[in-house]
């Protein structure tokens, strides 16, 4: 497996992508634990080097304790997404 590939760069607790490019990449936690401690809190993707922003946000009943903060994150890095690809438009003109 290529961890250095952009469908490698998923969350450990929920499989979804955090590769540059996903409005959730500027947001992503980096996975500290090892992949065997990572089995043992029952990560479901244990291979995923990273933990996004509404994983890190939910709590232990799976309920995400700031709804506004992870949409208010999710709605900036869009913003700065958009101006990226705004900006790489003009360059390729
Ligand atoms: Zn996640």
């Amino acid at each position: 497996m290529n961890f250095d590939s952009p469908e490698g760069e998923i969350c450990a607790a929920c499989g979804n992508s955090v590769a540059r490019g996903s409005a959730v990449f500027a947001n992503r936690v980096p996975e500290s634990n090892d992949i065997v401690t990572r089995i043992e809190m029952g990560r479901k993707y244990p291979h995923g080097e990273w933990i996004c922003i509404i994983c890190d946000n939910m709590n232990s009943d799976g309920e995400i304790e700031s709804l506004e903060e992870v949409l208010l994150n999710i709605n900036v890095a869009n913003y700065f997404l958009k101006n990226q690809i705004a900006i790489l438009g003009r360059k390729c003109l």
